[in-house]
């Protein structure tokens, strides 16, 4: 049975302040949620990582308002997310975390997708949390009624049905299969960046097509990789039932090599995913110029849901 939007209220009205569930495949897994890694610490940021620092997207508040540049943080605190316990964490990942990436092994390439499509389920359901705690104290404080029709209600609803479209489309295509350990439904195109040095790491989940909120989602999860110091992979995975949709939107990047290619998946990054690492070495030799170019153009598209438009330096290989 599919989930029902009650049932996304209720996976949110067990836990009132924070966002800590475990969103393991059946939603019932009652253990705190530990800081788990949407891209992986051991193989992947060990090859970006610089005295154990990487490059992410960080807001800084001052008064003039969020600031949101590429900024250094630890390893161990990269690309983390509060969304699975520690034995789910562990278990279900076992296969992708204890041996070398496969671009055959469709068990691995599941895996991969289910991890940033639950880190992007995360990041939806954590602003249904704060968008709702925002609007409540609106409400408290009589700035708004609480019949939910002013817009910081309405906000608040559109987040809580996205998440529950998200959670609709991953129990569809992740998770029942998960559990029955079929991996069949979901294909994945893999792109191999030979002659790459590490330079980036990105894990998510989009959507390529405005559907009504009660129709299935069209999304791919993509995950950007480097696996040596000469190979950087990038793997595109997506419901059978979408191939054409996706093919399309990712026509570009799909239908390109060399240096082509790398500057479309670049352009997609920077338009798209904001969970993303990239190697100190690799940012030092940007110039100032082009590290604002960068930034401006990411809040840019986070502001508008533009494309980022073309200019040669958004090449992030
Ligand atoms: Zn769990």
């Amino acid at each position: 049975m599919d989930p029902k939007p009650e049932d996304m209220a209720e996976v949110f009205r067990t836990r009132r302040i924070g966002f800590g569930r475990c969103l393991e495949p059946t939603m019932q897994c009652d253990q705190p949620a530990i800081r788990a890694h949407s891209i992986q610490n051991r193989q992947t940021i060990a090859l970006l990582e610089q005295d154990n620092h990487v490059l992410a997207w960080q807001p800084r508040f001052s008064q003039a308002g969020p600031d949101v540049a590429l900024r250094r943080i630890g390893r161990n605190d990269a690309s983390t997310f509060a969304g699975f316990c520690n034995q789910h964490d562990t278990e279900l990942f076992r296969p992708l975390d204890t041996k070398a990436l496969d671009a055959a092994d469709r068990e691995q390439l599941f895996l991969l997708a289910y991890r940033g499509i639950t880190c992007e389920l995360h990041a939806i359901m954590t602003g249904v949390v704060q968008l709702q705690s925002l609007y409540t104290a609106r409400v408290e404080r009589g700035a708004d009624s609480p019949d939910s029709s002013s817009p910081a209600g309405q906000k608040a609803v559109e987040q809580m049905l996205l998440s529950w479209a998200t959670w609709r489309y991953r129990h569809s295509y992740y998770d029942e299969p998960l559990l029955r350990r079929s991996f069949e439904g979901v294909e994945h195109e893999v792109l191999d960046l030979n002659d790459q040095a590490p330079c980036l790491a990105a894990s998510s989940f989009i959507t390529v097509k405005d559907v009504p909120i009660n129709e299935e989602l069209v999304g791919v999860a993509i995950n950007i990789l480097p696996v040596s110091e000469t190979r950087t992979v990038a793997a595109f995975s997506y419901a059978k039932k979408d191939q054409g949709s996706i093919r399309a939107a990712l026509d570009r990047i799909l239908g390109s090599t060399g240096d082509t290619q790398r500057y479309e998946l670049s352009k997609l990054v920077l338009s798209r995913i904001s969970n993303v690492l990239i190697s100190p070495r690799h940012f030092d030799q940007w110039s100032e110029e082009r590290k604002k170019k960068i930034a401006d153009a990411f809040v840019r598209t986070v502001e508008s849901q533009q494309d980022v438009g073309e200019d040669a330096d958004f090449m992030l290989f």
